[in-house]
This record gives C-alpha cells, sequence and structure tokens, in this order.
C-alpha cells in the first residue's frame, strides 16, 4: 500500500480529515474549525477553548529568543484566539516538555513571563503538565474564556458586500523573523512586535458586545491564508486593496528599500491582528477604538482572493500562507 505523506495532505487537509472522523455533541455548539470551541455553559454563557502547541526549532528559535519574552507570547497567541471570538479569556493551562539542556532559573525565567502575562490579561494559571523533553522545549497552551450567550463571532457568518477590516498592522512580526534569520539588526519596535505581540482582547469584546462583525479571526498564519478561512467558510470570495493595508513606519521603511518585502504583510504571519468582516460600515467608522482599524477590502460572490493595485489590476503573491506541513 502506498503510504500517504503528510505533506500532500497539508496542515488543514489534515485537520479536515480529523474533522470528518468526529461526531457531534449537544453541548458543543461549535466543535473543530473555529479560533475556539463554544460550549454551553449556562442560559447566559457559552465557554470558549483554544489549545496552542509550540515547538522549539519550528515556533522560537532560544538562539534569538529571551525565555520571559517566550513565556509571555505562549500565553498572548492562545488568549489571541479568546479575543478573535470576541471573549473574556479566564484560566490557562501550560503544558511543559523542559529541554534536557534547560537550568532551573532558566525555567522560572519563562514561567515568570508566563506569570506576567496571564496577569496582564486577568487570566489565572490554573493547571498544567511538566515532562523532560528527547530533545527541544516544547510548549503547550489552552485557554478558557466565556462569552454572554450568543455574542461569540466565529468564522462563518461573512456575506457578500461586507466591508473587511483589520486591527493594528501587518507584516512586522514577519520582517523582525526575516532580519533575525538573516542575522541582520532588528530595531526594538520591529523585535516586540514579534516576541511581544498584543492580543485585542478588548477591541474583540467591543465588536461582540455591539454586534458589529459578522465574521472574526486572528492573523496567525497571514492575511491571506487567515481570509481564505472566512471565506471558505461561506464560499466566498474577496477582492482586497494594496495600498489600504495597514502598515507601521518600520515596514514602510524596509519595502521603500526592498518593495518585495509588502508580501509579507499579506503572507508572513503572527500578527495576531483581528481580521473581521462587517456590514455596518458607517457605524465602525464613526467609532472610536484604542487601536487602528482599517478597512482593506470587501466580501464578493465571485469566490478567490484578488488582491488589486491601484489601477485595478491584481497582484499575485509568490508565497502562500504558513502550513506546517508544506
Ligand atoms: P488557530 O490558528 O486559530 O490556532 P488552527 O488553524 O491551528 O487555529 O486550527 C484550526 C481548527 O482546527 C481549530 O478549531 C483547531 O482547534 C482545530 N484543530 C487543529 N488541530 C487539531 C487536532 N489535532 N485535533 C482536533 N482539532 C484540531
Ligand atoms: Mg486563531
Amino acid at each position: 500500500m502506498m503510504r500517504e505523506k503528510l505533506e500532500t495532505l497539508g496542515e488543514f487537509g489534515l485537520i479536515r480529515r480529523i474533522q470528518q472522523q468526529v461526531g457531534t455533541a449537544e453541548h458543543l455548539l461549535r466543535g473543530i474549525g473555529d479560533d475556539c470551541a463554544i460550549q454551553r455553559q449556562s442560559e447566559e454563557l457559552e465557554l470558549l477553548t483554544s489549545t496552542d502547541l509550540l515547538i522549539e526549532g519550528i515556533h522560537f528559535d532560544r538562539r534569538w529568543t529571551d525565555l520571559e519574552q517566550l513565556g509571555r507570547k505562549a500565553v498572548a497567541v492562545n488568549v489571541s484566539d479568546v479575543a478573535a471570538m470576541g471573549g473574556i479569556p479566564q484560566s490557562l493551562f501550560l503544558g511543559l516538555a523542559c529541554a534536557v539542556d534547560m537550568s532551573g532559573e532558566e525555567l522560572q525565567v519563562f514561567t515568570a513571563g508566563v506569570i506576567a502575562e496571564t496577569e496582564k490579561y486577568d487570566v489565572t494559571l490554573a493547571g498544567g503538565d511538566t515532562c523532560r523533553s528527547p530533545g527541544p522545549l516544547m510548549i503547550s497552551v489552552t485557554i478558557q474564556g466565556v462569552a454572554p450567550a450568543g455574542q461569540a463571532i466565529c468564522r462563518q457568518g461573512a456575506c457578500v458586500g461586507d466591508a473587511i477590516y483589520v486591527s493594528g498592522t501587518l507584516g512586522d512580526s514577519a520582517l523582525a523573523l526575516q532580519l533575525l534569520q538573516q542575522g541582520e539588526p532588528v530595531s526594538e519596535f520591529l523585535a516586540l512586535r514579534h516576541h511581544l505581540p498584543s492580543a485585542r482582547v478588548a477591541f474583540g469584546r467591543q465588536l461582540a458586545e455591539r454586534q458589529l462583525a459578522t465574521a472574526m479571526l486572528d492573523v496567525s498564519d497571514g492575511l491571506l491564508a487567515d481570509l481564505a478561512h472566512l471565506l471558505e467558510a461561506e464560499q466566498l470570495g474577496a477582492e482586497i486593496t494594496l495600498g489600504c493595508l495597514p502598515l507601521s513606519e518600520e515596514f514602510r521603511r524596509a519595502c521603500a528599500e526592498q518593495p518585495q518585502l509588502l508580501e509579507l504583510a499579506m503572507t508572513g504571519g503572527e500578527d495576531y491582528e483581528l481580521l473581521f468582516t462587517s456590514s455596518q460600515q458607517n457605524l465602525i467608522e464613526n467609532l472610536h477604538f484604542d487601536l487602528p482599524v482599517t478597512k482593506i477590502g470587501n466580501i464578493v460572490a465571485e469566490s478567490g482572493i484578488r488582491v488589486l493595485r491601484e489601477d485595478q489590476t491584481q497582484y499575485h503573491c509568490e508565497r502562500g500562507g504558513f502550513d506546517h506541513f508544506s
């Protein structure tokens, strides 16, 4: 029998296959396929749960990662999945497979980062599991949060004509990573965007409370890859205006020297900004938010994502989004 290669299936093919093996459950309002699973908790509340795995050599490189910042980031990226549903994060569980070469002091620095970040989001470290790894450091984080019943914003729900918005700026984290990998100097701003992302909890809550978003997720694999998740949920398409992508000053400066870097704003991962669709453009544009919110395009009926330049010609990206198996 031919052995099926995981590369051919890809990360999302694998997840789909697992999804097909799973049945439904009455208590589970949403299972595999969203940023968090949604479980009915009471008449008023829904429980949100998400888990993330961070593996040394894949998600981080200890050569240029401060362990305290790594602890913080592990929490922030997990909390970001609750923010992506418009929920309130509450309890965190930490699984640790300690690297063979790590000392007790190093581990304490890491967990100090974890605790500091949980405090920032008013989350409690409520449990976990600890063991020794045969090699690299492996971190598993699970977050639980809640949302008032019916408020959670799913990946499914976008409609033709909805505007597409994104919070903050795109591409900074991927640019920082590229510079680090090439051994080039990284400014403090870019380094922080990579090592210490912010989960947009308050902003997600605002959208959920006011029911401003039809669909939402956080940008972890790159704008185009994550937008594709919103679209595939409804078999829709999107038109993105290249000139509207929100870019930081530092990112713009780098693009002025190397124009091909612009792709990182669309395909680079780990922005942890919120990407959402809305039918209430007037409301959104007249509300005050604590962070920039930019309209980058529209949902259309024709499937696929088209990135358009100012002269309406289509821009083609060379790179795809991040897939662990390709
Ligand atoms: P995110 O980037 O928001 O963390 P992923 O793209 O990693 O989400 O996962 C997409 C969906 O697939 C999520 O609902 C996640 O819970 C689910 N998923 C991923 N891997 C597995 C697995 N091994 N078993 C069950 N569900 C999984
Ligand atoms: Mg997510």
